[in-house]
């Protein structure tokens, strides 16, 4: 039997991994990374500080049926049971018979002046930057956007040596009480997680209520300028690491033609897509943070080797579920970023298309034809999402290849003597 696959090593990944490995099933788990961790645990083993992580990723290579392809994307559906994986200049074909897709998320960027400015990144994107080694030691860093991430990135910079200028949360003093309130009476593991950094982040001045209006800076950021209790503020710095949550990241799924709604792949109990032998677990199922992806992983990776779930395991996701609802409660992205949002404002900076360009269309399919909207190489990955929210309009997944690829790669798709079996 064909092994099964799993695409994407971040938690959900992992976690399917090991579920299903330890029932004997043969796993080959794919990630265009260059090591296991996703975006939570990023870096590889070294760095990793949560236990979970090390017990997963120890189990898994303590197993002869698990088979890593790091450095490897999949990015198209090559035939019938067939994937073509990208591996540097190399291609393959791939067969499968079961996948479990846990492709995982990417970050809600709004546009506003000045965000195409070098200096100026995502709340994760500076993590994920400063741990693939950009320095920030001794640079003034504002973060700012809205929710939980924010704080992760804050310390993430502190940890490296950046100094922080400032923390702008959208949400006011009386919303972020409120939900520490509900964290407390259900989900008092993650207070004791944000009690924690704001203790790290002592000293730091965290502004409640505090909205981004503009970067500027001649050739790359200078200063920040930021709307806080009706009071403009400006705010000179190095970086502005700027998000506003996190967006499902569907397109891997959509290759095996599962059914997305609202930008999120739909899955039944046993994480089961609408399609036959795909399940799909972690943040491309909704955003939930690290624990609903290790419970949906594990269900996803149990279901998929013929076994069912525990009950634990189904209590572990049902709360992990409820954390998401709160967060998506709590911190919608701010409708107050639309007025930010300039007709000069660059909406889609592969293509270079503004605010004003855009909003005379009625639909993302009439702005692409019309502006070239998001026919870059993301793909609209970036600025389908942000479309969305400031139109309204239904931004559809990337199609294939859904990752930019070489000519020849594509070419490799009609080699049938490459197919492993
Ligand atoms: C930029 C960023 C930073 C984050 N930082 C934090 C944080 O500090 N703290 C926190 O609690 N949460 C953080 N999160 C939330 C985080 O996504 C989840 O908590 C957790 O990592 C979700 O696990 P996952 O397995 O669902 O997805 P991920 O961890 O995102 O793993 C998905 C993996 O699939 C890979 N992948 C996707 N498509 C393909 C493909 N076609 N071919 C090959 N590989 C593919 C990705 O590269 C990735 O490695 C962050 C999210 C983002 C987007």
């Amino acid at each position: 039997m064909t092994p099964l696959l799993i695409l994407g090593a971040g938690p959900a990944g992992l976690a399917a991994a090991e579920a299903a490995s330890r029932n004997g099933q043969r796993v080959i788990l794919i990630d265009e990374n260059p090591e296991p961790g996703g975006q939570i645990w990023r870096g590889g083993a070294k760095r990793w500080q949560d236990r979970r992580a090390h017990a997963l990723w120890d189990a898994l290579k303590a197993r002869p049926g698990v088979q890593m392809r790091f450095t490897t994307r999949v990015v198209a559906v090559a035939g019938p049971g067939q994937l073509l994986l990208v591996q540097g200049e190399q291609t393959q074909v791939q067969a499968w018979e079961r996948v479990i897709v846990c492709s995982g998320a990417r970050e809600l960027l709004l546009p506003f002046p000045g965000w195409t400015l070098p200096g100026v990144t995502g709340a994760g994107a500076i993590q994920a930057l400063i741990k693939a080694g950009m320095p920030v030691e001794g640079q003034r860093v504002v973060v700012a956007g809205s929710g939980p991430l924010l704080l992760a990135a804050a310390d993430t910079v502190l940890k490296s040596g950046g100094t922080l200028a400032a923390i702008a949360e959208y949400r006011d003093t009386r919303a972020l009480a409120a939900f520490a309130g509900k964290l407390a009476l259900r989900h008092q593991a993650k207070l004791a997680q944000a009690i924690g950094l704001f203790a790290r982040l002592r000293g730091v001045p965290f502004l409640h209520g505090a909205i981004v209006q503009a970067a500027s800076g001649s050739d790359k950021l200078g200063a920040v300028q930021l709307l806080h209790k009706g009071r403009e503020r400006i705010i000179d710095c190095d970086f502005l690491a700027c998000g506003f949550g996190l967006v499902p990241a569907p397109e891997s799924a959509a290759l095996f033609g599962c059914a997305i709604d609202n930008g999120k792949v739909t899955v039944d109990a046993a994480q089961a897509t609408s399609v036959a032998g795909v399940w799909a677990a972690g943040e491309s199922t909704g955003i939930g943070g690290v624990d609903k992806a290790l419970a949906e992983g594990r269900i996803a990776g149990l279901a998929a080797a013929g076994f069912t779930a525990s009950r634990a395991d189904v209590q572990a996701r049902e709360r992990a579920l409820a954390f998401g609802a709160l967060l998506a409660s709590t911190f919608p992205a701010p409708a107050a970023m639309r007025k930010t949002c300039q007709p000069s404002t660059i909406v889609c900076r592969c293509e270079d298309v503004r605010a004003g360009e855009l909003a005379a269309h009625a639909s993302w399919r009439a702005a692409k034809l019309q502006t070239r909207v998001g026919m870059g190489p993301c793909q609209g990955r970036m600025c389908g999402a942000a479309c969305t929210f400031l139109y309204g309009w239904e931004a559809t997944s990337p199609r294939p290849p859904v990752f930019p690829v070489r000519a020849g790669a594509l070419a490799a798709m009609s080699y049938e003597n490459s197919v492993e079996k």
